[in-house]
């Protein structure tokens, strides 16, 4: 169980998520609106799979961290507008 695919964008999304939601006032943070949230903003952004070793994987992110953040935002704002729009529960 050495090698693994992963996407970089999941893996980026989940460790960015709770700070970029920490921003945005009024929004549910319970677990079934943070993974609207969450499958939303990957349904947004184009997945990236790297094969890869355990513990190569934050280099990786990492990497990924300065081109995208800016994408990322915008991409959580817009899910976090049709979460409020529409949340799963009362
Ligand atoms: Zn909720």
């Amino acid at each position: 169980m050495a090698e693994d695919v992963k996407n970089v964008t999941e893996v980026y999304v989940e460790m960015n998520l709770d700070k970029a939601l920490d921003d945005i006032p009024d929004i549910c943070r319970c677990p079934q609106c943070r993974a609207d949230i969450k499958a939303l903003v990957l349904n947004q952004m184009k997945p990236k799979y790297v094969s890869t070793i355990k513990g190569e994987v934050l280099s990786k992110v990492h990497a990924f961290d300065t081109g995208k953040q800016v994408e990322f935002i915008c991409c959580v704002q817009n899910a976090v507008e049709k979460v409020k729009g529409r949340p799963q529960h009362d």
